[in-house]
């Protein structure tokens, strides 16, 4: 157990704040094995978002030359910034989602779940070795599921578009407080190559999982109004929709590559 989270909290006679997804870890093992995977440097600058009460930033500023923590809860700055005498930390405070993240090579966090998948994409929008990040067990299981899964979703074909995922641990409830009501998971994550990176189309990528049990060509008949056609288009997309590649799979068995190429065929013949 990391007793500190239970002194500062009496301490400060703190009420852990649910809106901001406040459920602190509490066990030293889970702690020390997060940040042992993200396999820290003193040559790396590590971002963390919402280091609440510190415990996860501390063994962070251990191994790494530079940690910026960004953090929204004033009460959790203030009690940061006197509580601890780091000499490696930045505590930045602010929206994660709002204000420009400074240069990182490595990202450790326990996140809020409630900003799981806007920073998830922020996170992606930028270059970085390796990432390390709690997440709640449903979100994680469908960031790494594959074709065919049951949780093989937009998140999963949007991240793994970009990214190599991997769920390398479940964490019991038990090891926060407060208890969530949820599991959680950790997700080791490593940007893909620019040559092995796919741009895909996220307005295709919405309209197809919008019916994700459906066959991809009527998938994209049922939600055409989301590819922004006009009436002439409209005209057009009809008759074609039905040649589309993999037009008799489902919308869950399509690979990564079969959206692609779907994208590929609706370019050509001038729809998107
Ligand atoms: N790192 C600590 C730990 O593991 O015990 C706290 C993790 S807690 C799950 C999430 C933290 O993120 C809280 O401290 C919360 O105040 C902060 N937070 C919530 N929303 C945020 C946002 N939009 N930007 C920055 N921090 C945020």
């Amino acid at each position: 157990m990391n007793s500190r989270v239970f002194f500062l909290i009496s301490k400060y006679n703190l009420r852990p704040n649910s809106d901001l997804g406040q459920n602190f870890l509490i066990v030293e093992d889970v702690i020390k094995r997060e940040v042992e995977r993200a396999e820290i440097k003193e040559t790396d600058t590590v971002l963390e978002i919402g280091p609440g009460l510190g415990v996860l930033t501390d063994e962070l500023a251990k191994r790494a030359g530079k940690v910026y923590a960004i953090e929204k809860d004033s009460r959790m700055v203030e009690i940061l910034k006197r509580e601890y005498d780091w000499s490696n930390v930045e505590i930045i405070e602010g929206d994660a989602l709002k204000i420009e993240f400074p240069e990182f090579n490595k990202i450790v966090s326990n996140l809020p779940y409630q900003i799981s998948s806007p920073i998830t994409f922020k996170i992606l929008k930028h270059d970085f070795e390796r990432a390390v990040l709690i997440y709640q067990l449903e979100f994680a299981q469908r960031m790494v599921a594959k074709p065919g899964n049951k949780n093989y979703s937009r998140l999963s074909v949007m991240v793994q578009a970009k990214a190599n995922v991997e769920l390398v641990e479940r964490i019991g409830r038990g090891a926060f407080y407060p208890k969530p009501k949820v599991d959680s998971a950790v997700i080791v994550m490593e940007p893909k190559s620019k040559d092995e990176q796919i741009k895909l189309n996220e307005n295709l990528v919405k309209a197809l999982f919008q019916h994700r049990r459906k066959l991809a060509s009527k998938a994209l008949k049922d939600s055409h109004h989301m590819l922004g056609l006009t009436k002439e288009e409209f005209k057009k997309f009809k008759p074609i929709i039905e040649r589309i590649p993999h037009a008799n799979k489902r919308v869950f068995q399509l690979s990564i590559k079969d959206i692609k190429d779907i994208e590929e065929f609706l370019r050509n013949e001038g729809l998107i």
